[in-house]
This record gives C-alpha cells, structure tokens and sequence, in this order.
C-alpha cells in the first residue's frame, strides 16, 4: 500500500502485548486522522504513525496497554530506517533469499552479447553456486559509441537462461517506457547507479510487484542512497536491496573505491538488505576476490559479480570480468567465508 505522508513516530509495543492491544492503538490513530503502519518482528510489534508529529504527540499512547516505547523518528527517511522494522528485511524470490542469515550470490555477465554467451555463463554460475543471474539487457554507457546492450532481444536470452538454471534473473532498467519488458523478463529489477537519483525511475519502480536492486551512485553519500531508497518505498514496494558498488575519490589505483565503511553505516541504518559489487569497484579481475572477502567480512548481505566465458571478447568490461571456468574457484572462497561467519548462501 503506498503510504501519503512519512511515520513521525514509532509506538514499540512490548513483548507481551496482545492483537487487540495493537489494535486499540491503530483505532486510537485512525480516529485522530492519523494512518498506521504496522510491522510484527520476532521481538516486538511496532507501528509507524503517520500523520502530523504535533498533533500525534498530544495523543497519551505511552499509557496505552502494552504500549512499551513512543519515539519519534529524526532521520529525514523513515520507511527504510532501522528504527521502523525490528527484523532484518529478508527478500525472498523463486525460494532464493538476500538478508540476514542468507547471503546472496548474484552472478552473470556484465552485458547480455549472445545467447551462447549467456546460457554458459549462466550454466557456470548455477553449478557453482550461485543464487541469482546477473546480466545487462539495456546498457547505461559513458560513451553514445560503445555497445548499448541487446535491449528487449536480451531480455529473451535472459529468461531462457534463467528457466534454465532455475536462478531468478536480475537486469537494470534504464528507461521507464521499458518497465513491461523488464518487470516481465526480470525476478529483480535492477537501478543503476547513474539513475540512484532518477526520482520518476525510482517512482515508477516503488509501483512494481518486484523487488529493486538499487545501487548507490559513485557520487551518493549513504543519506542520498537512502533517500533514494524511500522515494521506492513511499509508493509501496519495500522489497529493495541496496548496493555499493563504488564511489569517486582521489585514488585512481582502483576503478573506484569501494566504501565498505558505508556498508557497515547502512547496516545500522537500515533494515534493508545490503549487498557489494566488487567488481565495477576494483576494475580488473586480481581485485574481485579480495574486495568480495571483505564484503562478506563488513557484513554485506551478498555480492554482484561479472563473469564471462571469454572476458578478453568481451564488449564491456572485459579487465573485471571472472573467467567462468573459474567462478567455481571463486564462489568456493567466498561460501567458505561466509559460512565461517555463520551465515549461509541464500
Ligand atoms: C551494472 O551492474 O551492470 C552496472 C552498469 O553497474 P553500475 O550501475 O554500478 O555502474
Ligand atoms: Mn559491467
């Protein structure tokens, strides 16, 4: 349901609290012309009341029977804040989870070339282990000369690759006079980072029935990305994983650098899934495992990576790509890992 307006305050019901409880409170806002939203987690029940802040605290609801905590919410997003959901948001698609104790292995070509090309690499990845397939159908280029991505005829390639392998398929859309295509090819819809702040693109996504991978952009401070992530959420779709995939700063070693800082803030910023793209951050393959260990180790919910079968034929981003024959060898170090951690590959 989208939501008019933002929650200014969280009621935290206490463990004991009943249905009816919950309830009473609900009525209590709605009959103050305030509107609910309610989450259940292990722990506790709360609810997000939406409606003005001053006239919402003139309303006694600390008094209320089981009624625990009344807080109000300071951070400019609110459907995406920690505060507002107890759990860690878990997505689920096609039996394939992102969130907490499950870790997302996302994994394909960087650019959808050929249906050769993509059913090997997709076959590759799914026998290593991968949880999802990755792959570019409409491509956002720096150049208008380079190759712009097979459009609607990838999106084919895609699904058959994906009923194939059975591995849900996650491809960026970059146009919102494509959102049939996409939404009907894809399991995640995925936003880039050069339209993190495409605020009618974001709209148009918090209207679909699927979940949105939303990568930050490199010039995105983690408040902007959230932020971002509210604009989805606000029209009702809060099944949306966050990606960092690399900022801009004076190192030029790197294609960009990867702020796992950030990933730690966003852990504790957010309920929502939080995932790393190694690969469009390190630029050339030597760096990807590196950076996806300490991905897994910074506590990211999962990884994006690119692999190709030839990644020296590759049209785009070639010197980043894993070789396929070699993505077993990868994703066995990183299960390792993430295993250790007491997590396990979704
Ligand atoms: C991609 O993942 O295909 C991509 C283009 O990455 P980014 O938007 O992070 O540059
Ligand atoms: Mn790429």
């Amino acid at each position: 349901m989208a939501v008019n307006g933002s929650p200014e305050l969280l009621i935290v019901m206490g463990p004991a609290a009943t249905p009816d409880q919950t309830e009473h409170v609900v009525a209590r806002l709605q009959e103050a012309g305030a509107q609910a939203r309610i989450s259940h987690g292990r722990q506790a029940t709360v609810i997000g009341a939406i409606g003005q802040l001053e006239m919402l605290v003139g309303i006694p609801l600390e008094g209320f029977p089981g009624v625990e905590r009344v807080l109000p919410i300071l951070k400019p997003y609110k459907l995406v804040a920690r505060e507002l959901a107890p759990d860690p948001t878990v997505i689920e698609v096609k039996g394939r989870r992102i969130g907490d104790s499950a870790f997302g292995l996302i994994a394909g070509p960087c650019t959808v070339e050929t249906r050769e090309q993509t059913l090997e690499t997709a076959r590759a990845v799914a026998a290593a282990g991968a949880t999802m397939l990755r792959g570019g159908a409409f491509k956002p280029r720096t150049s208008p000369y380079t190759f712009q991505g097979l459009g609607v005829d990838a999106l084919e390639i895609l699904r058959e690759a994906g009923q194939e392998t059975g591995l849900p398929v996650v491809t960026e859309l970059l146009d919102p006079r494509h959102v049939e295509e996409v939404v009907d090819a894809a399991d995640v819809v995925q936003i880039g980072a050069r339209n993190m702040q495409n605020f009618l693109l974001l709209a148009e996504v918090g209207r679909i029935d699927k979940p949105v991978l939303l990568k930050r952009s490199p010039s995105a401070s983690v408040e902007e990305l959230l932020m971002a992530a509210e604009y989805i959420a606000k029209e009702g779709n809060e099944r949306i994983i966050l990606c960092e995939r690399g900022i801009r700063t004076f190192e030029s070693s790197l294609r960009y650098t990867l702020d796992l800082g950030s990933v730690a803030v966003l852990k504790e910023e957010t309920h929502l899934p939080v995932i790393v793209d190694p690969s469009h951050a390190a630029g050339r393959r030597a760096l990807v495992l590196p950076l996806a260990r300490a991905a897994v180790a910074v506590g990211a919910d999962g990884i994006i990576v690119e692999s190709h079968p030839r990644p020296d034929e590759a049209l785009c981003d070639g010197p980043q790509q894993l070789p396929s024959s070699e993505f077993d060898e990868f994703a066995g170090e990183v299960r390792e890992l993430v295993e250790l951690l007491g997590k396990e590959v979704g």
